[in-house]
Formats: C-alpha cells, structure tokens, sequence
C-alpha cells in the first residue's frame, strides 16, 4: 500500500505534564485516512494533518451506525524503542467486525502498516513516563449519503492517536463489579463478537446505573437465559475457581480480546488449567461461599487486567481476595506489561517494532 504524506504545518503544543494525561483526551498532531468506493475499492491511503471530517447530515453512519472500531496501543521502551503489541491481532478482528456489519474487508499487512505509518509519524507524542503509552483508536464508518437501509457504497478508514496517562497511576486498585439482571449486552446472531459503536450505544444506561450505585463496570450475563458470566464494559473477565481458570468461549456473543488470549496462552504455559466455556453466575457465587473464588479480574488493552475485589448479583454479593489484587492476576500483570513496554524478553513473538523513539 502506498501511503501518500502530507505533514501539518502548525504543529500542537504538546502535553506538557505527562502525569495529568488521562485517557484519550487530546490527539496527536497527524490522522491517517483511506477511502473506498464500490467499484475501486480502497485508495488514496494518506497521513494528513489532524483534522474535522465534513459530514452531510443524511450520512448512513449518523442515522444506522455502520461503523467499527479497534483499539490497541503503541509503547516507549527504557531503551526508547517504540512498538506494537499482536497489531496484526486487531487487523484480524477488525476485519471479523466488517463482515458482519457488511463492511469491505482490509488486508492485515495494510492495516499494520498504517498503525505503524501514524505512531513513526507522531513517535514524539508517544509518552516517556512509566506505565503511559499512545492509545490508538482504528475505526471505519459507512460514508453514503440517504436514508435508505442498506449497505453503504462508500466507507473511510481512519486511525487516530492520543497520548494517554498509567492506566494504574495510583496504584492497581481492585474494583466492585454490578453483575446485570436486566439489560443484555449481546445474543446469539447478534453483533456481541464485533467492536461496533452500537454495542457501546446500547449498554451505557446500565453502566450509568451501575456507576450510580458505585459500581466501576456491569458484568453482562448470557442474553438468552441471563444465567451465565460473558464479559464486563470494555473487558473480558476470568475466574480462578479451586485453582482453574474460567473465562466466557468466544462463540459469537463475547469479544475476543487479544488480552484475552494473550493471558489464556500465558496462564497454559504456566500449567493452569483454562476452561473457555459456560460458567452459570450461581456457580460463582457459590464458589465465593466456599472459600473457592480465588481471584477474579478483567481483561482489555486499558488496563491489561482490573481485578475485581466484589461481584453484586441480585441480592447476594460475593467479596474476593480480601479487596486485593491475587498473586496471578498480579503476575500476569507483570508479565504482560514487562512484555510490552521491553522489559522483558519477547519470548512469544508479540512485539512489532515500529522505529527509533
Ligand atoms: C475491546 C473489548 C474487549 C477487550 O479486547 P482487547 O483486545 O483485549 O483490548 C473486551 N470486551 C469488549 C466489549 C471490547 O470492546
């Protein structure tokens, strides 16, 4: 793919405190763009100075939603390197997402090397202090003007990045999770397995009631018989019952999160064993009267893993690890994060440099 440049002249002011960053707050000082057309496909593949996109209002993604997005993060090195994590990974599930929202496909290596194109381009906003990265946010939206229902003939490719602040800035702090009995999240033949904005649209009321009441995510049950565990907000989620790891199979109604099966592959090394399948909430409340809820903690590119430290299902509540965080989840952190940011060996072959920082 060729890729055409063209460099913005009034670079921004950069953050001048990478302590106070927070997440995705201000973007960096280049975009790249791609068109496609039905007929020509994609083209004109180009890095272009930060800009506002003109939108007619009738466009099909303002009204439908055809639209899909990805999310993965670019790391500065001790030795400042800067570089990917599995990349080619949210290439793969990007193109997943389009199938099902009958959106055209784009080569893994295509998608790679824009990632790679954007983070070279702005390698001076990828942060320096420990635990912050480039968050980079790959999306694409149907571009046909009118009000028809069908799919669009016209789409745009587009990735943004934003230097973002340690997820664990004060320290990993485990969290109270709302186990949801009313709203679902996703159903068989629905769109659970993509990342579409419109999962997103539809489960921020229970998130914001969640939040209301102290929660800091929902866990989202089955959407046919609300009875088993699938995942939470933005996360996958992982129980460590009597020394076995469960964790929701991806069979069409849960997100495959590169986290996810970067920590199953892991915690296999490791000897543990993982059982991808069903895991009834009742089960894990028992569990957690046993005394066998060993850990529990979500997975996602944020935060890599958020252990959770209590589950409220209906009128039961199950408490864990004594608020903290466990030794696994501790480790995986270690390891994941050691990964990622160089420091240590990338013995899996996960990592995609990107250039000199
Ligand atoms: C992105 C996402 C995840 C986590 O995926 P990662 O690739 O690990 O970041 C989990 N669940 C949902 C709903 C997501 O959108």
């Amino acid at each position: 793919m060729e890729i055409r440049y063209e460099l913005t002249k009034n670079p921004k002011q950069k953050p001048a405190d990478e302590s106070k960053l927070g997440f995705a707050k201000q973007f960096s000082d280049h975009m790249f763009v791609m068109d496609y057309t039905e007929g020509e496909g994609w083209h004109d593949a180009r890095i272009v100075p930060y800009q506002s996109f003109s939108i007619d209002p009738a466009t099909v993604v303002l009204h439908y939603a055809q639209e899909i997005f990805e999310g993965l993060k670019a790391y500065r090195t001790a030795d400042n390197k800067i570089q990917l994590f599995r990349p080619e990974c949210n290439g793969a599930r990007m193109n997943d997402s389009a199938d099902r929202l009958c959106i055209p496909n784009i080569p893994v290596e295509d998608f790679v090397q824009a990632v790679k194109a954007l983070v070279e381009v702005d390698k001076d906003w990828v942060p320096h202090i420990d635990g912050s990265s480039y968050y980079i946010r790959p999306f694409i939206f149907a571009n046909d003007v009118g009000l028809g229902v069908h799919a669009s003939k016209h789409y745009i490719f587009c990735i943004i990045g934003a230097p973002s602040g340690a997820y664990y800035a004060e320290g990993i702090d485990p969290v109270r999770i709302y186990v949801e009995d009313d709203y679902i999240r996703a159903a068989p033949g629905l769109t659970g397995f993509t990342k579409c904005g419109g999962n997103y649209a539809a489960s921020i009321k229970a998130g914001e009631m969640a939040e209301r009441q102290g929660y800091a995510q929902v866990l989202w049950l089955d959407g046919v018989e609300k009875k088993y565990v699938e995942e939470v907000g933005s996360m996958n989620i992982m129980f460590k019952i009597d020394g076995k790891i469960y964790t929701a199979a991806c069979t069409g109604t849960v997100l495959p999160g590169v986290t996810r099966r970067s920590i199953i592959e892991l915690c296999r090394d490791w000897g543990y064993e993982v059982i991808e399948g069903k895991l009834a909430i009742a089960d894990v409340m028992k569990a957690a009267q046993e005394g066998k809820l060993e850990e529990v903690w979500g997975t996602g590119t944020a935060a890599v893993v958020s252990p959770v430290k209590e589950l409220k299902w209906k009128d039961q509540v199950a408490y864990i690890s004594d608020g903290k965080i466990g030794a696994l989840t501790q480790k995986l952190y270690d390891t994941l994060t050691g990964i990622q940011w160089g420091k240590l060996p990338d013995e899996k072959g996960w990592i995609t440099p990107v250039c000199e920082g």
